[in-house]
């Protein structure tokens, strides 16, 4: 007898890649469903895609614009063109996801159907006027946008990412609630793009809180002087008001002091929730929360549940979704089997589009602190775009790299705060995860690429740690 799954967000990053895996299984039987309109996922219509691809163009004025051998007016971003090509760009992408799952539905085991899909109790789910008892459901229904509860922010229109995206016009000014990874990549476009002076408000003290002390201040000094941004850290929101004109005026506490913030408009890039308003997960026995989803993608109350990508709360990024996917798909058939599952577990492996991208951060594997904190022992090195000689080249100088080394050799992480730093998680991931030594890495440089500050990097930690053997052996 086959075994019934059900997905729930098909057409969605985490759950397409679990039906691909699935749908190849004939001893199961798929109900695909989602109700997305026009369908596609959010990192197609409204996340990592649309992002890059606005940014891209605000990318090519602030290229313009700090470079001193160029002359004549500057351009302004055509924002109607910018968001038509978007659009063009996205429709035809999330076209190719749709159709992709619809192939699927074409095969005898598996069906397709475009509804909500609410749990009426922990065995019977709703879809359309319908109702289905499958064996095992799949949630990836992802997430939403997480406005947070500032007294009074209800008396304000706020606008969040999908509202950039699609913007043809702002305002004069700017209040950005949040700098994590999508306040920063989309502050910046307020400013360079909209043309809008932007006061930016995080209630960490530093950005990029996975990085080493130093990457996130430098990221903040840059903010400020490249795009002439407030950038005010440590700090934290406390009322929003409308302004007599129709703007906001916002009160944020900040090193002990209150200080009030007038703008035109208000965005918050303050994090996703996941998306489970319209599932009725009420009507069951799981408790959504902190920690609610095993490694091995089950939920806690239910082993017959997998719950997969930005729904679960774990970690909001594409590439992890689909890792998701593959274990819980590969968790549904072992459980099947009555066979043993395994968990997810993966390298940390982030990249931000910061500074328009001109000047990313990426995060593959320990940096100095996470070692640290699992108690290894490690060597650490860094290299400086200013002092190499390529990054001058291409009028990028700015930011830095840091190598993290295992006594014997192997390459425990990279952390780049640099041009191209996006580019070269992809090396450092396979440095990384296949465990390589440092000073086996072919020290061959294509000159002059970027990727030599990897170089760098890779020289200085097989010097140091030949100096620390030598200080060990003479002790
Ligand atoms: C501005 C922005 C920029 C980003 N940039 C990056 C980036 O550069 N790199 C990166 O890795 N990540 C990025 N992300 C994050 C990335 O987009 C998400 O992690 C990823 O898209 C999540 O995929 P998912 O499958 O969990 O959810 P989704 O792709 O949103 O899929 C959920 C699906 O579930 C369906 N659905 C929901 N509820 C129901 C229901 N009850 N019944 C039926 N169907 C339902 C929806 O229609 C949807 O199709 C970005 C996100 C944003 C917002």
């Amino acid at each position: 007898m086959s075994t019934h799954v059900a997905i729930i967000g098909a057409y969605g990053s985490a759950g397409s890649a679990v039906a691909r895996q699935l749908a190849d299984d004939p001893e199961i039987e798929l109900t695909l469903i989602d109700d997305g309109d026009p369908g596609g996922g959010l990192c197609i219509l409204r996340g990592c895609m649309p992002s890059k691809e606005v940014i891209s163009a605000a990318k090519h004025r602030f290229a313009a614009r700090r470079d001193d051998r160029l002359v004549g007016d500057l351009p302004e971003v055509d924002l109607e063109r910018t968001v038509e090509r978007k659009n063009e760009h996205t429709s035809s992408w999330a076209g190719h996801r749709r159709s992709s799952i619809e192939s699927l539905a074409e095969r005898e085991t598996v069906e397709l159907v475009r509804e909500t899909a609410t749990f009426v109790d922990d065995r019977v789910i709703e879809v359309g006027d319908r109702t289905i008892e499958p064996d095992y459901v799949v949630i990836a229904t992802g997430s939403t946008p997480n406005v947070p509860p500032i007294d009074g922010i209800e008396s304000v229109p706020v606008n969040t990412s999908a509202d950039v995206l699609d913007a043809t016009e702002f305002g004069d000014s700017a209040v950005v609630l949040g700098l994590g990874y999508i306040g920063l990549e989309l502050a910046p476009y307020l400013s360079e793009a909209g043309g809008m002076d932007v006061t930016a408000i995080d209630i960490l003290p530093e950005l990029l809180p996975e990085a080493d002390d130093g990457f996130g201040e430098e990221l903040a000094d840059y903010y400020r002087e490249e795009f002439d941004m407030d950038v005010l850290l440590d700090a934290q929101a406390s009322h929003v008001e409308e302004t007599d004109d129709g703007g906001v005026r916002v009160t944020v506490e900040v090193d002990g002091e209150t200080e009030v913030v007038e703008a035109d408009q208000l965005f918050s890039f303050t994090g996703r929730k996941p998306a489970l308003d319209r599932l009725g997960v009420e009507n069951t026995s799981l408790s959504p929360g902190e920690e609610w989803v095993e490694d091995t993608m089950q939920a806690g109350d239910d082993e017959r549940v997998f719950v997969v990508g930005d729904v679960n709360g774990r970690e909001p990024i594409l590439h992890v979704a689909k890792e998701q996917a593959a274990t819980a798909a590969t968790n549904i058939q072992a459980h099947r089997e009555g066979d043993a599952l395994t968990e997810h577990d993966s390298i940390h492996h982030h990249v931000i589009f910061s500074g328009l991208a001109r000047l990313p951060f990426a995060r593959v594997g320990h940096s100095a602190d996470a070692a640290e904190e699992a108690g290894l022992d490690y060597v650490a090195v860094d290299s400086r775009a200013e002092n190499d000689g390529v990054f001058k080249a291409k009028d990028a100088s700015e930011g830095w790299a840091r190598l993290v080394v295992a006594p014997d050799g192997t390459v425990l992480g990279y952390q780049g705060l640099h041009y191209h730093a996006d580019a070269m998680a992809k090396t450092m991931q396979l440095a990384v995860e296949m465990e390589l030594d440092v000073r086996e890495i072919p020290d061959r440089a294509y000159h002059p690429t970027t990727p030599e500050i990897l170089d760098a990097l890779f020289r200085k930690a097989t010097e140091k740690l030949a100096e620390r053997d030598e200080a060990t052996a003479t002790q």
